[in-house]
C-alpha cells in the first residue's frame, strides 16, 4: 500500500502539503496563486543596490537568466517535493543532463550508464561527451555487479535512470549508491518516469535527480522544462556558475506551468497508477498478448524491488507484446492494435492525462539495427501505453478492437 512519505525537518509537513504551498512569499498585492513574473530584467532602486545585486545574485533579481521569482518557486517546490537542499531548472529534461554534464566532468573523465537510458541521454553522454574526451561505459540495467566492475580510477558520475522505458527495467538505487560512493564518484538518477511520489532517490543514497518537466510534473502536455535536484553545494558551486554563463534556463511562463502542475502530481500520478495496474491485469488476460511488462505485477521479474522503492506502485507506463510468428507479423499486429484506437493518442510523449501509444521498435529505439533491438528486448510485437486518466472501461474497449480482430 502506498504511504506518504516522511515531513522534512524544516517544516514538518508533509511532501503533499509542500507541493501545493512550497514557493517564494506573496508580493505586496496577495496573490493567492502564485505569480507569473514575466519579464525579462528586474529594476533596481539605485546603483549601489544594482551593483550588490549583481555581485550577489541571491540578494536581489537583476536578468532571468540569472534567476527569476516564479522559476524560483518552481526550483524550492520541487526541491522540497524530492527532499533535496535545492534545485537548478532548465529549459528541457536534455538541457538538465547537459547541465550536469558540464558541471561535474572534463576531459579524462569516465561515466558509467544504462545501456536502456532515454534515446538522447544514450547520444548526449556518449557520441557528444566522447568529442570533449569524456568516456562513457554502457551497461545492463539491472545487472548491479556490471556496474560494479565498470568502475575505473577516473570514474566521476553513475547514472542510471528506473523504471526504464518502454521495458520498465528497474535498477536497485541504493546498491548503484554503495558502488559510487565506494569508487569516489556521484549517482545520478533521472526520476522522470517515477516522480517523487513513487520514489525519492536522495533518500535512498542518490546524489542527482534529473526531471524532464514536460512528463508526468506538468502532467498535461504543454511546456518543455527540467530540473537538477541535489545538494545546495552541488547547485551553488557546479550548476549555478554554467547555466548563468550558458542559458539554458527554464523561461518563467513554462516554470509557472509546472509550478502548478505540481500542485496534482500526487494525485495525478497515484490515479494514473491504479489504472495501470489494472489495464496491465487485464492485458495478461488477453489470449494475443503474449507478455505484459509493468512493475505492479507479480510476474515482474523485479516486482518486489519495485514495491519497496516505488513507495507500493508501479507507475503509469506499461508495455506489453503481441502474440507473433515472425518478427514481420509481429509489427503488422502491432500497428494494427495501435491503428486501430480511437481515444489514445499515437505520439510519444508520456506522463500526460491523456492515455498515449507508440510501437517503440519504429519510433524510440528506430535507429538501432534489428540485432540491436532483439538484444534490448524491444521487438517489433512491443507496444508501449502510458496511461491517463480517461475510464479505464473505455481504455480496454480501445486496445480490444485492435486485439480482437487481430488477422
Ligand atoms: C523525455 C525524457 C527526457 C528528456 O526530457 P525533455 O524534456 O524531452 O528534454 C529524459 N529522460 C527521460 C526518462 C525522458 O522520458
Amino acid at each position: 500500500m502506498s504511504q506518504d512519505f516522511h515531513a522534512p525537518a524544516e517544516t514538518g509537513w508533509h511532501v503533499d502539503t509542500l507541493a501545493v504551498r512550497q514557493a517564494l512569499p506573496r508580493s505586496q498585492y496577495g496573490e493567492h496563486s502564485e505569480a507569473l513574473y514575466l519579464t525579462s530584467s528586474f529594476v533596481q532602486p539605485d546603483s549601489e543596490t544594482s551593483a550588490h545585486n549583481f555581485a550577489h545574485p541571491a540578494d536581489g533579481y537583476t536578468y532571468t537568466r540569472t534567476a527569476n521569482p516564479t522559476v524560483t518557486s518552481f526550483e524550492q517546490r520541487l526541491a522540497a517535493m524530492e527532499g533535496a537542499e535545492a534545485a537548478i531548472a532548465t529549459a528541457s529534461g536534455m538541457s538538465a543532463v547537459l547541465l550536469m554534464a558540464m558541471g561535474l566532468l572534463k576531459t579524462g573523465d569516465h561515466v558509467i550508464c544504462s545501456q536502456s537510458m532515454f534515446g538522447s541521454t544514450i547520444k548526449l553522454m556518449g557520441t557528444d561527451m566522447a568529442r570533449f574526451g569524456i568516456e562513457t561505459t554502457f551497461v545492463p540495467q539491472t545487472d548491479a555487479e556490471a556496474w560494479r566492475a565498470a568502475v575505473r580510477p577516473n570514474t566521476r558520475l553513475l547514472f542510471a535512470e528506473t523504471p526504464t522505458n518502454p521495458l520498465t527495467d528497474l535498477c536497485d538505487i541504493a546498491a548503484l549508491a554503495e558502488i559510487a560512493h565506494n569508487a569516489g564518484a556521484l549517482l545520478a538518477v533521472d526520476n522522470c518516469f517515477a516522480t517523487p511520489v513513487l520514489q525519492r532517490p536522495l533518500s535512498l543514497g542518490a546524489d542527482i535527480v534529473i526531471h524532464s518537466g514536460t512528463k508526468f510534473l506538468d502532467g498535461q502536455g504543454r511546456v518543455m522544462a527540467g530540473a537538477i535536484c541535489s545538494s545546495r553545494k552541488l547547485v551553488d558551486e557546479c550548476f549555478n556558475p554554467i547555466i548563468r554563463a550558458a542559458g539554458m534556463v527554464l523561461s518563467p511562463f513554462n516554470a509557472w506551468v509546472v509550478l502548478k502542475g505540481l500542485e496534482t502530481l500526487s494525485l495525478r500520478v497515484k490515479a494514473q497508477c491504479a489504472q495501470a495496474l489494472e489495464l496491465a491485469r487485464w492485458l495478461e488476460q488477453q489470449p494475443q498478448v503474449e507478455r505484459v511488462f509493468y512493475p505492479g505485477l507479480a510476474s515482474h521479474p523485479q516486482h518486489e524491488l519495485a514495491m519497496r522503492q516505488q513507495n507500493g506502485l508501479g507507475g503509469a507506463v506499461l508495455s506489453f507484446t503481441v502474440k507473433a510468428d515472425s518478427p514481420e507479423q509481429g509489427r503488422a499486429r502491432a500497428f494494427h492494435v495501435i491503428d486501430s484506437t480511437q481515444l489514445c493518442s499515437i505520439t510519444a510523449n508520456l506522463g500526460d492525462v491523456k492515455t498515449t501509444i507508440t510501437h517503440p521498435a519504429s519510433t524510440s529505439h528506430g535507429r538501432l539495427s534489428e540485432e540491436q533491438r532483439q538484444s534490448a528486448g524491444v521487438v517489433q510485437g512491443l507496444i508501449r501505453v502510458a496511461v491517463g486518466l480517461e475510464h479505464l472501461d473505455d481504455l480496454k474497449a480501445d486496445l480490444l478492437r485492435g486485439l480482437s480482430t487481430l488477422a
